[in-house]
């Protein structure tokens, strides 16, 4: 991009900095105990302040309380926030389109960070404003070059009271390169899309290697031993920097699973059925069941490691039902 193309831009970008991004955006329900028992199980969090009207009686809170972690789940819009065309446009959609024009198609969250004022209770109704707090100058990351958004969300009740607020910061970047596309076929039909490629670095690429080779292998930590995946740099348990690799026999079972019919991202084949497999080793892996109809797709089925290709450049560690 020319000198003059991004002064150009940076001068637009400043239009948006400190301005809110629309009109107050309410929760469609107000808070609720059926979204909060939703949240729970979800989350495993089998605190009775926030679903045993009985017990939550007993406490400090006098009633049922929501989990303070819900804060922006009251306001956010569900499955249309994946449609483009059912996105509400404001101010934070045409900051994200004016990038988009300048190149920087990407988005990546980076940071969150939440602040409760008071518990929410059933009943109360949550209304978020969101401020464009600052835009960084343009940055060089590993993931390309672009600009950091910082926003806040102020969080009111039903009678205008703050009850919590967020910072959110994404970075909208140019990417380094554009996935891999297969050479135009001969006569110019389109290239067959392949699947998203993933990030590698220096925390990752020895893993990536060897699925390349047709090799599973599981990070181990040299302090204590645990398994981890996928690959880091740190164990969670121990907090060693030390670690070395097992290659696990291949077996496991399905911990559990979800079907993909929406949205069809180019590359993949849908239904899709994505499981969380747990290895006979003890830990688990996010993975593709194929072989396999979902609709036949059960909770603890035995399955076994199928490393494939998914396209002519990138293996995958699949999962195929076991043979009894
Ligand atoms: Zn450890």
């Amino acid at each position: 991009m020319s000198t003059d193309t991004k002064q150009e831009l940076e001068q637009k970008l400043k239009a948006f900095v400190g301005i809110e991004t629309g009109p107050p955006a309410p929760a469609p329900e107000p808070v609720n105990e059926s979204m909060i028992r939703h949240w729970c199980e979800a989350m495993g969090d089998a605190n009775p302040v926030y679903t045993d009207a009985d017990a939550a009686k007993k406490t400090v809170h006098d009633g049922i309380v929501a989990p303070p972690t819900m804060l922006q789940g009251w306001t956010l819009r569900g499955v249309e926030m994946a449609d483009p065309a059912k996105m509400r446009k404001n101010k934070q959609t045409e900051l994200h389109e004016l990038l988009s024009s300048y190149g920087y198609t990407s988005v990546v969250a980076t940071n969150c960070d939440q602040t409760y004022t008071r518990y929410l209770r059933p009943g109360d109704r949550i209304a978020a404003t969101t401020v464009i707090e600052s835009i960084s100058e343009e940055k060089a990351t590993a993931l390309g070059i672009g600009y950091f958004i910082n926003t806040r969300d102020v969080f009111r009740d039903q009678r205008g009271e703050e009850v919590g607020w967020m910072t959110f910061r994404v970075l909208k970047f140019r990417p380094h390169q554009q996935p891999a596309q297969a050479a135009p076929a001969a006569g110019g039909a389109a290239p067959t899309p392949r699947r998203m490629r993933p990030i590698i670095g220096h925390d990752n690429g020895w893993w990536w290697e060897a699925v390349a080779r047709g090799e599973l292998l599981i990070q181990k930590c040299g302090g204590c031993g645990a398994l981890r995946h996928p690959p880091r740099a740190m164990c969670g348990e121990c907090q060693s920097i030390e670690w070395t690799s097992i290659r696990p026999k291949g077996t496991g079972t399905v911990y559990s699973y979800t079907v993909l019919h929406h949205p069809k991202f180019p590359g993949y084949e849908y239904p899709l059925v994505c499981a969380l497999i747990e290895l006979d080793e003890g830990t688990r892996i996010v993975s593709n069941l194929t072989g396999c109809a979902p609709a036949d797709v059960r909770i603890g089925m035995p399955v076994v490691l199928s490393i494939e290709p998914v396209d002519d450049e990138m293996k995958l560690p699949l999962f195929r039902p076991a043979r009894s």
